[in-house]
């Protein structure tokens, strides 16, 4: 069985063995993984997943988004056309409605089969700008694809060598986790302040206009005006702030013109406080075998015999098993 499931707040990436799923599938998921709502599954186009999904989701609200990277593989696979490829890429994206359906328009120009056949997907499914911040910008299922990482060598081993591997390395995953948590002074984990400290520098060359205590237009370097509001939420026309649940830097222009601090509208799951929960469950030593309480079981053989020699890997490689510089984006 391999089944990973990755949480940031509500999103759970899923790299699951066929054989699991089918009706029920999101039951099991609430049950033995997670019983949050307003879950958010990223996969590939598999049927079987988009059925498991969609006969799961009717009632609870899960949503289901398609990780681009599985997507482009297969439009690729198609569409020989390296320049189309890359616009297909773009368009899934892009954050503005407007910038989306211009670059639609030049694959539309370039390959209307191709464009025909991207419309036939969900726009929420495939494009961050209609995606309505259930991805929190995340497009890929690069995040359960990094797990294979940790438990790189817990293969191929004898049963209690290949626990004992598991174990420990997801062990050693969150104490890494948890100290550099505790290490943080900072309200928000670096690579967020990073990103925040960058959108703050670009603030220097914006111009602001007021409507209202609430309402703004701001233009950016180029001219190019946004439309920004300051109520509960934070809006702007630019759409980050929704898509990604953090301001964008017209946001933290109208913040600033008002003397009102940016970080009140970044959501509370980009905490340090947030990440260091995550990793607060901790792992309990393995005890030694005479220590254990007794227990009447008879273990016995698998009924299958193995296959002489080494076993044939059915595994299909795609692109994203190759290292990450031999892709051209
Ligand atoms: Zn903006």
């Amino acid at each position: 069985m391999q089944m990973i499931g990755c949480f940031l707040s509500h999103l759970l990436w899923l790299k699951v063995k066929m054989s699991l799923v089918g009706i029920g599938f999101l039951s099991c998921i609430h049950q033995f993984v997670t019983d949050r709502h307003g879950l958010t599954i990223i996969s590939d186009r598999h049927p079987g997943i988009i059925q498991a999904v969609r006969q799961s989701t009717m009632e609870s609200g899960v949503a289901h988004r398609f990780c681009i990277r599985h997507l482009r593989d297969n439009f690729k696979k198609t569409y020989k056309n390296v320049n189309l490829v890359e616009l297909m890429y773009r368009a899934s994206q892009r954050t503005m409605i407007s910038e989306f359906e211009e670059t639609m328009r030049r694959i539309e120009f370039m390959n209307p089969e191709a464009w025909g056949r991207l419309n036939r997907v969900r726009k929420e499914q495939w494009t961050l700008c209609h995606d309505g911040g259930r991805r929190w910008g995340a497009m890929t299922t690069n995040k359960s694809e990094c797990m294979n990482n940790v438990l790189k060598g817990a293969r191929g081993l004898p049963i209690t060598a290949l626990i004992q591997q598991t174990f420990y390395r997801v062990n050693d995953f969150f104490v890494a986790r948890r100290e550099s948590g505790q290490m943080t002074t900072s309200s928000f984990m670096p690579r967020l302040n990073a990103k925040l400290m960058d959108s703050e520098r670009e603030c220097q060359q914006m111009r602001i206009l007021w409507y209202s205590l609430e309402r703004f237009g701001v233009h950016d370097r180029w001219n190019n005006p946004y439309d920004v509001e300051l109520k509960e939420i934070a809006s702007c026309e630019c759409n980050v702030p929704k898509l990604y649940h953090h301001p964008c830097s017209h946001v933290m222009v109208a913040c600033m013109a008002i003397r009102v601090s940016y970080k009140d509208y970044v959501s509370k799951w980009y905490t340090t406080e947030s990440y260091c929960l995550t990793y607060v469950p901790e792992f309990l030593p393995v005890r030694q075998k005479g220590f254990c309480p007794p227990m009447n079981l008879t273990l016995q053989p698998p009924d299958e015999r193995r296959k002489k020699g080494r076993p044939r890997n059915t595994r299909r490689r795609m692109a994203m098993d190759e290292r990450a510089d031999h892709f051209w984006f």
